[in-house]
């Protein structure tokens, strides 16, 4: 039976939130004591003290992840016994999908009929997608002359660590995590200090899937703390990292300034949204409204700049800005909500800073703009759209992380191009035309690592999922992930 508002916060009577670290498969407290507390966005309710953790617990965590790395309880198993275990992890996510779901969206406002059909599914899936596929990769036999076996394989890299962000807290974790233990490392996750609940949560049931202690632990706290503890941590092999493009610089002087270990980044984006006269407008403006609202715009992939050929901008417009009004602040444990809460009032604050800079710079607000539900207690903003931007503003070049919308108008296909690789960012981009050749070209030329073509926002595992320039490097999903989390060895036998 789907819940209703009400039973969503009888069900929160019910539960005991837990903010604890989880270290060698054990819940424990920091190291130092220290704790914060965690408020939610949607109404401003208390949820619980969370562990501070510092680099003392960095320390202990890395250790036992070492030792049980070099044990070989999780990394020297047949990789179908990993496989078997994982999918066990898959199973009691999907079994406890109600708690999750109710904890992703207390801690960081998204509405929990997303939460519940998107996030929490999708973690379970990335979890099955990666253990199903770890026992059907082979290895290399190389081309050698005939007295030689040369041998490439691909070995566990170690002790990996992931930092990420809050906005897909679970499902951004479980790209890494999921090919990372599918391929024998031992695990350690800090998720963002604003979203730390659902991680804590599913330590335990990784436990109870039998992954083996000291495999996957979890070390909640802050990103100058112990996320710069793990970054610049001499015995952390890997580090993967979702996050900004400022913090995502930081870590690789961090890996320099330590053992050299792997940097994977999945860092900002400000993605172009193309739509060209001759292009389906009803479907492209259904799309491009879901693209900045969808998740309350706090998307690395929002499509933050609408960039619309002339002669269809007084037709288009229009049919977006009525879109939008599917897109409207709700509660966000109401189920028929859409936009939930921003994550924090210092993530609304800033998102209302860069409205006002839109207005100084002279961009004309076509629609919201302004903050909304203040009797919630919770952090609600109404999606904005701003016409008449230049790709030159600073709206059209930081990345928000808000539903803010800038309508930039172009006349030709070279300077839609231009204007859509202008950016430092390459993460991902929309292009919307009947036109295939203009679409097989336009997407040649585009500087993305991620486009969609008459759509956006497509994907699932079976796709490589990362971006060009400053949006970072290596790719989340796919095979191609498990580049990340292991080695290849060359090894030369003389016959
Ligand atoms: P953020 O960079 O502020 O924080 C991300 C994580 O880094 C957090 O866990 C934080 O505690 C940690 N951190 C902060 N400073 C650190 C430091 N000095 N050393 C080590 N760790 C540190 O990002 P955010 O606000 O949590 O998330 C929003 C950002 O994430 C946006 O830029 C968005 O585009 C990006 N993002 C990218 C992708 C992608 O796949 N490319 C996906 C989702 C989000």
């Amino acid at each position: 039976m789907n819940k209703n508002r009400s039973d969503w916060e009888q069900y929160f009577l019910s539960l005991t939130l837990e903010g604890r670290a989880f270290i060698d498969g054990e819940y424990c407290w920091a190291a130092s004591g220290e704790t914060f507390d965690s408020h939610s966005p949607v109404d401003g309710r208390f949820l619980a003290a969370i562990a501070s953790t510092d680099a003392a617990d960095a320390d202990l965590a890395v250790l036992v992840a070492r030792r049980t790395f070099e044990s070989g309880v999780w990394s020297r198993l047949a990789p179908a016994e990993r496989k078997r275990t994982l999918i066990r992890f898959a199973d009691l996510i999907l079994a406890h999908k109600d708690e999750l779901a109710l904890l992703e969206t207390l801690d960081m406002g998204k509405p929990i009929s997303d939460s519940c059909a998107i996030d929490i599914p999708a973690t379970a899936n990335a979890i099955r997608w990666s253990a199903e596929a770890i026992d059907k990769i082979y290895d290399e036999v190389a081309p050698t002359a005939h007295d030689q076996l040369g041998l490439i394989t691909r070995e566990p890299i170690g002790v990996v660590a992931a930092i990420v962000p809050w906005n897909f807290p679970l499902i951004m974790a479980s790209w890494k995590f999921a090919p990372a233990l599918a391929a024998g490392n031992s695990f350690i996750l800090k998720p963002s200090e604003k979203s730390p609940l659902t991680a804590i949560r599913i330590a335990q049931l990784a436990l109870e899937a039998g992954i083996p202690k000291g495999v996957f632990n979890v070390l909640p706290g802050f990103g100058h703390t112990v996320g710069k503890a793990l970054a610049l941590h001499m015995d952390v092999d890997t580090l993967a990292f979702t996050g900004s493009t400022a913090v995502a610089k930081q870590l690789l002087v961090y890996a320099g300034q330590s053992n050299l270990k792997r940097v994977w980044l999945e860092a900002g984006g400000k993605s172009p949204n193309v739509v060209f006269a001759d292009a389906d407008l009803p479907v492209a403006a259904e799309a491009a409204a879901a693209a900045i609202a969808f998740n309350q715009g706090e998307m690395c992939t929002a499509g933050s700049r609408l960039l619309v050929e002339r002669s269809i901008k007084d037709q288009f417009l229009p049919m977006v800005i009525e879109a939008l009004k599917a897109w409207k602040p709700g509660h966000a444990l109401d189920p028929a909500t859409t936009v939930g809460a921003l994550v924090d009032s210092r993530q609304l604050e800033n998102v209302l800073r860069y409205i006002g800079i839109a207005q100084e710079e002279g961009a004309q607000l076509l629609v919201g703009g302004q903050r909304t539900l203040e009797d919630t207690g919770g952090q609600y903003l109404e999606p904005t759209v701003f016409d008449g931007v230049t790709n030159a503003m600073t709206i059209a070049q930081e990345e928000i992380f808000g539903p803010v919308l800038a309508v930039i108008t172009f006349d030709t296909v070279q300077e839609a191009l231009a204007i859509a690789n202008d950016s430092i960012f390459g993460l991902a981009a929309g292009v919307w035309t009947r036109d295939l050749s203009k679409a097989h070209t336009f997407a040649r030329g585009l500087r993305a690592g991620s486009v969609w073509v008459n759509q956006y926002d497509a994907g699932d595992m079976t796709a490589p999922f990362g971006g060009f320039k400053q949006s970072g490097n290596g790719r989340d999903k796919s095979l191609h992930a498990f580049d990340k989390y292991t080695e290849l060895k060359a090894t030369w036998i003389k016959l």
